[in-house]
């Protein structure tokens, strides 16, 4: 007998299935587009054990007609399309037909549906594909679809389900997306009985937007712009909410979320001058736009979508942000929601300080003070001992003790740049680099000699978060506490910061503890060492003294002195050089002397 085999329906389905349900947040996802098809204002998920044990959908919308139950759940059965031709200006979410089938060959499905007009309802059971039960019920107008135990016939699909905090954090991203992209709808997520989102369902994208990102939801800028009809409406993100990934920048297509390069660039594009490097714009848009214009069709599981006049797309969004972003409304950060606090802004309006000490680095009056008693800058204070010879760029020309000794400060160039002079060479110090570099080491030593010492917030900062940073933070408190930062619950979606590293400034709480879940985000898949050193990284950037703010030559001169002493004076932790040299021959080359 040859080897080739016809597969019986039973399995064919069921590979088929694996291509449509990858995991429960595809469950939800299918789902609530089926949801959204039918015309539902209100649509609730709840899940337990990330959804592999249970996915229950409940919404409000037409129902299906009791005669109808069983055909929905045939492949490629649909209300949606008649025709192939119908495939070019489909409108609705889902037109493959093959969610329900697909879903109810890898799972126990239960479905109640009733629509306005009938009197009874319908419930239909279906496990593993196989019609199990079917009955008039008694419920309300609409359809509720409990799934359990999904792959509980495909060992092989179940064994690549992450941890339940994981599928949890997917399927939260889902109704997420759902939600922003459909704000005339409620939508509800009810992770393991506990309420994690909840959206108000009144049109508006502000509201949505707060409901789930809470206060910062506030830095945001309206969009609502019209080119080449192609309507754009949203949310533009003020700089001082941009995170360090592309995760916070959210598209839709006709209220369907999409991944295309082409939109970021445009977006990106428009906040050029805003961005510092390294941050990523926060933005949701929504375009209107003629479906044709649009392969959605790439990959029918994955979110990528292609455009037939992608200039038109990149021209109009560039507009649309940028006209936003520089109408009126001032991009000056509010300062009760400011997470980014730059000195010079301190300083100039200190009557709107919350009554904390003001320590913004090393622009504090004090500073040398605190350089001399050895302080929390992490500069040595005993600049008379030099332990370690720097290698490398120093020591081609002479010692570095003498160096340290001899040096001159010339002055700085663009507020960011220290010009030093010594001997016969000159140096450029890049004034962020450098003491990113020295409190890494100083963060870093502390760590590894469990020294960490943390500095409690007189007055706690609370932050809201969602769900799944709430998860991501938990699964990671070990690491997280022995960097000396403290952080409890504080219940409905918000967090208490307690205490950060005694190097930190504490002014910046909010912004340390957002870019840390972005770190962790980021990071899930390294190991811990890993993710402490990217941590480490993180609060080294985040308490140097940043570019573009004027520096004492004392405070040059301990910046320098600081930098004796270290394992790599050279390079900042993320690689960047810290100093460079021009030597006096090369300059008088140039000026045709030498
Ligand atoms: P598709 O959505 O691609 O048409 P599905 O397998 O997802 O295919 O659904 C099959 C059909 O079942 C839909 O076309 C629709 O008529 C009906 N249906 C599914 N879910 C719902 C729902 N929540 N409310 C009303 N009708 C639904
Ligand atoms: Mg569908």
């Amino acid at each position: 007998m040859g080897n080739i085999v016809i597969l019986d329906e039973n399995t064919a389905n069921k590979i088929a299935a694996g291509e449509v349900v990858e995991r429960p947040a595809s469950v939800v996802k299918e789902l609530c587009e089926n949801s959204i098809d039918a015309k539902a204002t209100s649509i609730t998920v709840e899940i337990n054990n990330g959804g592999i044990s249970l996915i229950k959908i409940i919404d409000n919308g037409t129902g299906i007609q009791g005669d109808d139950v069983e055909i929905a759940f045939e492949k490629h059965a649909t209300s949606k399309i008649r025709k192939v031709e119908d495939l070019n200006s489909i409108s609705s979410m889902g037109f493959r037909g093959e969610a329900l089938s697909s879903i109810s060959a890898v799972s126990k499905l239960e479905l109640t549906t009733k629509t306005l007009n009938e009197n009874t309802g319908t419930k239909i059971k279906i496990e593993g594909g196989v019609l199990k039960e079917k009955e008039e019920c008694g419920c309300p107008k609409g359809t509720t679809v409990i799934v359990k135990d999904l792959f509980f016939n495909t060992p092989a699909r179940y064994k690549f389900l992450k941890k339940d905090y994981t599928e949890a954090g997917y399927v939260e991203d889902v109704v997420t997306m759902l939600a922003l992209g459909n704000p005339n709808i409620s939508f509800k997520l009810i992770i393991n009985a506990s309420l994690v989102l909840q959206t108000p369902g009144n049109g508006e994208m502000l509201t949505t937007a707060y409901s789930i990102y809470g206060n910062n939801a506030k830095s945001t800028i309206g969009v609502d712009y019209e080119q080449d009809g192609i309507h754009i409406t949203g949310l533009a993100g003020k700089p001082e909410i941009a995170r360090s990934n592309r995760s916070h920048q959210i598209f839709f297509i006709n209220n369907r979320v999409v991944k295309n390069r082409t939109m970021s660039s445009a977006v990106e594009e428009a906040y050029k001058t805003l961005m510092q490097v390294g941050k990523y714009p926060f933005v949701i848009l929504n375009l209107e736009i003629n479906p044709e214009l649009v392969d959605v069709n790439v990959h029918p599981t994955k979110q990528e979508v292609r455009f037939s006049e992608e200039g038109k797309i990149f021209s109009s969004i560039f507009h649309a942000v940028k006209n936003s972003l520089f109408s009126g409304e001032s991009l000056i950060p509010d300062y009760s929601l400011m997470k980014i606090e730059e000195p010079w802004q301190k300083e100039k309006m200190p009557e709107k300080s919350s009554g904390f000490p003001l320590k913004s680095g090393l622009k504090q009056q004090d500073y040398g003070k605190n350089f001399e008693g050895g302080n929390s800058y992490g500069f040595h204070d005993n600049a008379s001992k030099y332990p370690k010879y720097l290698q490398g760029t120093f020591s081609e020309i002479k010692e570095e003790q003498e160096f340290y000794r001899t040096f001159k400060i010339v002055g700085s160039a663009f507020l960011t740049y220290i010009l030093v002079e010594d001997g016969a060479d000159m140096y450029i110090i890049d004034q962020h680099a450098a003491h990113e570099r020295i409190m890494y080491e100083k963060l870093k030593k502390d760590h590894e000699e469990g020294k960490q010492v943390s500095q409690m917030l007189l007055i706690p900062e609370v932050l809201e978060i969602k769900h799944k940073e709430y998860e991501l933070l938990k699964n990671n408190a070990d690491i997280i506490e022995s960097l000396g930062i403290a952080i409890e619950d504080f219940g409905s979606g918000s967090i208490k910061i307690n205490s950060l590293p005694f190097l930190c400034d504490k002014d910046n709480a909010k912004e340390i503890v957002l870019e840390l879940i972005d770190q962790l985000a980021e990071n899930q898949k390294e190991n811990k060492k890993n993710k402490k050193d990217k941590l480490l990284y993180m609060l080294a950037c985040k308490s140097a003294v940043k570019a573009n703010s004027a520096l004492s030559d004392q405070e040059i001169a301990a910046l320098i002195e600081s930098m004796n002493g270290l394992e790599n004076p050279y390079t900042c932790p993320h690689g960047r050089p810290t100093i460079i040299r021009m030597t006096k021959y090369e300059i008088e080359k140039r000026f045709g002397r030498a």
